[in-house]
């Protein structure tokens, strides 16, 4: 499953949300604050060392 980094306008913390295709990013909230003002940062494929659990 892919990792996601978002970024809480409201609190000013990132967090990152481990999630399915099929989940619904949108209804993300931010873990610390509850708040919906966060933003999905794009990283992309430019995270070549990301740890890959299985
Ligand atoms: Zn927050």
């Amino acid at each position: 499953m892919p990792i996601y980094e978002f970024f809480c306008d409201d609190c000013q913390k990132k967090f990152d949300v481990l999630c399915s295709m099929s989940a619904d990013l949108s209804a993300i909230s931010c873990e610390y604050c509850d708040g919906k003002h966060v933003m999905k940062k794009v990283s992309g494929f430019a995270v070549v060392g990301l740890v890959v659990f299985l």
